[in-house]
């Protein structure tokens, strides 16, 4: 059992040690841009908590938070969302600042936001996303946790590419209450951390029903295990040979232990259509009321024509934004739903009903990207298409709303790299199981720790 969170709990920490830990993070952060705020009031903090952060996304009570857009400058939240209530209610945490993203989660590599994260082992790559920072910060500090979120793969996209554990539970199994809104059918709040363990332990507090979610309906988590592993051989065959070698490594050393069987399922390799058409008519539909009036930043007098106002404060929005704004209220438009978003619906259906058969009896494990960590650089000359097919592993379960944990298990050029493990509905305790089996044969070595901090 790898618990950081404890291990610092029964620590005797040096007097200025929040202090020194504040300077330092300011000082790292000017080049890696994992944070949006740092609290520098956790100086005050004499009484030994363990600092966390929560993704921009995710509402703190006074403190900045735009989910990573222009749109939402000058935004303090009146109140804490539900899960920073119980983490700030549990005791044994301080919370330490927001992290970067992509702008309202549109993203895969944390490109989409005005000042780019950096991956924490190299910054010439990517630091993925859209929870960028939060992946960075998990890196950069052994003693900390990141309460993040996924719509589609946000999770464990950064958390594979910064070599830590990124836990996407099941859908509706904690409390979405104070987070912005990406696409509300898909969205889910996680959790990233140094080791499966205290993962879980943020997990166990997060967690559980909540009067102002009515989505958040999962009583009971269960932790049954499984002997079996599936591998679906569509999605491998999208991978890249250096990665898919790797993968199949580690895969021969997790077989001493369960029956690994390769299985076909070609649905999923068409999964990135459907699940952009969903989460493009809801970002839309949720980004409706950013116009300047209510909602968002507000721009110049009100005592002008509607348009004009309306088009200087929606110009706020970026590139992505916009992308998805104007693709989601197309494909809502009477005149097409039924040829794009009732279709991606009825393939989600299908997608659910094929995965949750095979997950009943077995594990899913995979790559979490099919390519190893692009550099800003080549990231950046990728079109939207080429981007979005990079979540060909984590969208399916994101679909679903299946839990799905991502691990480090290997480097590759000195860069980390990232397995994903899927399992059935209610059934996160399994994947946190698996991933504290595997940690006790594999410590991922962090180059950026901040010394002893
Ligand atoms: N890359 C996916 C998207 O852009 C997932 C993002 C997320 O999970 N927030 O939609």
């Amino acid at each position: 059992m790898t618990s950081y969170i404890r291990e610092f709990l029964g620590m005797e920490k040096p007097k200025g040690y929040y202090t020194e830990l504040a300077s330092e993070i300011e000082k790292k952060d000017a080049e890696y841009h994992a944070f949006t705020t740092l609290n520098r009031k956790i100086i005050d903090c004499s009484d030994g908590s363990v600092p966390f952060t929560t993704k921009a996304n995710i509402c703190v009570k006074g403190i900045e938070t735009t989910a990573g857009s222009k749109m939402l400058k000058g935004y303090l939240p009146p109140f804490d969302a539900t899960v920073v209530e119980r983490m700030l209610n549990d005791g044994k945490f301080s919370f330490l600042g927001e992290t970067n993203m992509d702008e309202f989660g549109f993203g895969t590599f944390g490109l989409n936001t005005e000042v780019p994260a950096r991956n924490a082992f190299d910054k010439d790559y990517v630091a993925g996303g859209s929870s960028s920072g939060a992946a960075v910060a998990t890196a950069m500090l052994k003693y900390h946790v990141a309460i993040s979120e996924s719509t589609g793969g946000s999770i464990a996209t950064p958390a594979a590419l910064n070599g830590v554990v990124g836990f996407t539970p099941t859908y509706g199994a904690v409390s979405r209450y104070g987070l912005i809104d990406y696409a509300n059918s898909l969205d889910k709040i996680g959790v990233m951390a140094r080791s499966a363990d205290d993962a879980r332990m943020v997990f166990d507090i997060i967690k559980g029903k909540d009067e102002y979610d009515t989505t958040c309906a999962v009583e009971k988590i269960n932790d049954e295990g499984k002997d079996k592993i599936y591998i679906i051989r569509e999605l491998m065959e999208k991978t890249e040979p250096a990665i898919k070698k790797a993968f199949e490594k580690m895969v021969d050393g997790v077989g001493k232990s369960y029956e690994i069987k390769e299985v076909s399922m070609p649905i999923l390799a068409e999964a990135i259509a459907p699940y952009y058409i969903i989460a493009m008519a809801e970002a839309s539909t949720n980004l409706a009321k950013y116009t300047g009036y209510k909602y968002g930043l507000q721009y110049g007098e009100f005592n002008r024509r509607y348009n004009d106002f309306f088009t200087e404060a929606r110009s706020n929005f970026g590139i992505e934004a916009k992308r998805r704004i104007i693709l989601g209220t197309f494909i809502r438009s009477e005149s097409v739903k039924d040829k794009y978003y009732t279709k991606a619906l009825a393939v989600r259906r299908m997608i659910i009903k094929e995965m949750a058969k095979l997950l009943n009896d077995g594990f899913m494990l995979s790559p979490t990207l099919p390519i190893p960590t692009p550099r800003v650089s080549d990231a950046m000359k990728l079109t939207s298409v080429q981007n979005y097919a990079m979540d060909i592993f984590t969208i399916p379960p994101n679909l679903g709303g299946f839990p799905h944990i991502t691990f480090p298990y290997d480097y590759m050029d000195g860069m980390p790299m990232g397995a994903q493990l899927i399992t059935g509905h209610a059934n996160d305790y399994a994947l946190l199981d698996f991933v504290s089996e595997w940690e006790k044969g594999f410590q991922y070595k962090y180059k950026h720790n901040l010394g002893s901090l």
